[in-house]
Order: C-alpha cells, then sequence, then structure tokens
C-alpha cells in the first residue's frame, strides 16, 4: 500500500498518474479538507472534488476546477436574485455538493461520503478526507485574518500572507481509514504530492498525529516539488515562500518537508540546485515533474514509484551491511 496526500490540482495530477500505475488496493490517497466550507448551505470540499474528478476523468482541465462540459444554469439564475455569485457553481458541480450535504446532514461521515460519491463516479482508488472533523485554513495577511476562500478565490490570492492557521486541527481525529493506512504493516511508502505546502499539505500534516507517524514511519517518504523552476505552476505558493521572506526555490521545499521525508522529486530544471537539498539531509531526485498531459502523469507516477523502491532496496542493504 502506498499513502498520497493531496490538495487540489497538482495532488490531482499525480494522483491520476498513480492510479493509472497501482492497483486501488496498492493506493491511498488522503486529500486536504482545509479548503471546505459551507456555502449557500452546502458542505463544499474543493480538493476531495478536484481528485475525485480527476480520477474518474470528468474533471474541467482548462479551469483546473469543477466539471468538464459543465453549465452555468443555476449561476446565471442566482446572479439575477441577487445571490452571492464570488464562488463557482457549475450545475454538475452542484448536484456533487447538494448530495454530499444530504447526505452529511443525514449522519454520514465525510470519508463514507466521499466512498460513496467515488463510486458512483467510478473511482475505483481509495480517496479519504484526511479527518471526518472540520478543519478550516486561515490565513494571517496584510488584509486580516481571512477565511481560506475569502483569500484565495474571492480575494484571488493577492493580500500579502504573514502566517497560516489550521483552525480545529488539535481537536480533530485523523479519518480511520488513513489512520489504518499509516499503522498499516503492509505500508511501502508516503508520497507527498506537488502539492502547496502551506495550503494543501501543511494542513493534513497538522492533524494530531500524522506528523509523527510519517517521521517515524520506516519506509521511503517521499515529495515531488510543486516548484519547479522557481515558479509554481499554478496557484501562490511560490508568491507565499517569498512574502513569508524565503525563497521561492526548490531547497525552500526541502526546508519546510526537513526531518519529513527522505528524498525530494525535483524537475530537470532545478537539477543545480541539487547539493542544496543534500545539505538539508534530504536526497534530491531528478526527472520531469511537469504533467502536461496523461502520459506525464503515469511517467512521474512510474518513476516516483520506482525511486520508492530504489530506497527501500537501499534501506534494506544499508540494514544488512
Ligand atoms: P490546489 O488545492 O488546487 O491549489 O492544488 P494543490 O495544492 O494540489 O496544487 C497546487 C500546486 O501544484 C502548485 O504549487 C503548482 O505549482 C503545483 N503543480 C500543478 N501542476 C503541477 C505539475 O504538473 N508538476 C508539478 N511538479 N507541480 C504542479
Ligand atoms: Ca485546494
Amino acid at each position: 500500500m502506498i499513502l498520497a496526500l493531496a490538495g487540489g490540482v497538482g495532488g490531482a495530477r499525480l494522483a491520476h498518474g498513480l492510479a493509472q500505475v497501482l492497483d486501488p488496493a496498492e493506493l491511498m490517497i488522503a486529500v486536504n479538507t482545509g479548503d471546505d466550507f459551507v456555502h449557500l448551505g452546502l458542505y463544499v470540499a474543493p480538493d476531495i472534488d478536484t481528485v475525485m474528478y480527476t480520477l474518474a476523468g470528468i474533471n474541467d482541465p482548462q479551469r483546473g476546477w469543477g466539471v468538464a462540459d459543465e453549465t452555468w444554469h443555476f449561476m446565471e439564475q442566482l446572479a439575477k436574485l441577487g445571490g452571492e455569485t464570488w464562488f463557482q457553481l457549475g450545475d454538475r458541480d452542484l448536484a456533487t455538493n447538494v448530495e454530499r450535504t444530504r447526505r452529511l446532514t443525514q449522519g454520514q461521515k465525510l470519508s463514507e461520503v466521499t466512498r460513496q460519491l467515488c463510486l458512483s463516479l467510478g473511482v475505483k482508488h481509495s480517496v479519504v478526507p484526511m479527518s471526518d472533523e472540520r478543519v478550516r485554513t486561515r490565513v494571517d495577511t496584510d488584509q486580516g485574518q481571512l477565511d481560506f476562500q475569502d483569500y484565495f478565490v474571492r480575494r484571488r490570492a493577492e493580500p500579502k500572507v504573514r502566517g497560516f492557521e489550521y483552525v480545529g486541527a488539535n481537536q480533530a481525529q485523523m479519518s480511520a481509514a488513513l489512520r489504518d493506512c499509516l499503522s498499516d504493516p503492509a505500508l511501502r511508502a508516503v508520497i507527498i504530492c506537488p502539492s502547496n505546502p502551506y495550503l494543501s499539505v501543511a494542513p493534513i500534516l497538522s492533524i494530531p498525529g500524522v506528523r509523527n507517524a510519517i517521521a517515524n514511519a520506516a519506509v521511503p517518504r517521499l515529495a515531488i516539488s510543486p516548484i519547479v523552476g522557481g515558479q509554481a505552476l499554478k496557484g501562490p505558493a511560490a508568491k507565499i515562500m517569498r512574502e513569508l521572506g524565503r525563497e521561492s526555490s526548490v531547497v525552500e521545499v526541502a526546508r519546510f518537508y526537513r526531518g519529513l521525508i527522505d528524498a525530494l522529486v525535483i524537475d530537470g530544471a532545478d537539477a543545480s540546485l541539487s547539493d542544496e537539498i543534500a545539505l538539508t539531509g534530504i536526497t534530491p531526485l531528478v526527472t520531469s515533474t511537469v504533467m502536461r498531459d496523461a502520459n506525464d502523469r503515469r511517467q512521474l507516477a512510474e518513476n516516483v514509484v520506482g525511486f520508492c523502491e530504489q530506497c527501500r532496496l537501499q534501506d534494506v542493504r544499508s540494514a544488512e551491511a
């Protein structure tokens, strides 16, 4: 079993690749829920849906979120009625959120609801929320403490970031599936997808027990850098690094995951920073990490799974030596 930690777009891309090279029984994708919020009375879970739609092959590749071939009658009518339209929900996407909310209201856990929605959409690999309890990412900015969606969508990630809070994380428990996976003797590797470290991965690591379990796991632990050539391919990861007074580079990604991972997978564009990464105690692994299409995803996933196997063999050899 391989455990992958994922946010939305970058996470979903690699998760899709991993799902092409691993059987459903060999992969669990634990997804950030720090972006979740209640909007128009609906429980919206953007990262779970991005991963779910991508694995189902029905995601909109242009927008990066939502369902392909979407229609917008609901939003158009809502605008006419003077409703809130800063957060877009297409008609098909709306159905997901209505059905999720109905099931949650009936008392089902988010894990169970997610399992059912995935089943209905033909997703065979396990997609599990990091927790069934509410954890809300708050962003400390020059415009004040903002709810995640207020920062990210309404204000387009323009405010300058000073820090983050994952409200409720201390009281939350990891989902049963994630807990079982982390303590499963059959766990083979942990892969941190190329997701935003602060907004997508840190919320997962903030759930009590997750960080320790990964830090102490006797299996290869790899992250794939979301920063390529000093830039984020999408979203504010690089901007946030600079606003926090750090350099936007793969070295900063390595520093962020220090003590947690054995190796960081970086793109060829960043190969010259390998020595600096090695100084953090993390092994740099260089390959193509930009996933333009399904082939790239599959190739990167194959390489990453291969790296895990290499790390495992090296461990076995050094233990025998
Ligand atoms: P979000 O929840 O939609 O913001 O998605 P994530 O946090 O999972 O992903 C955002 C990060 O994915 C950004 O920092 C991007 O740079 C990174 N990303 C997106 N596509 C790729 C890709 O093809 N390769 C790599 N290495 N990173 C990517
Ligand atoms: Ca997200």
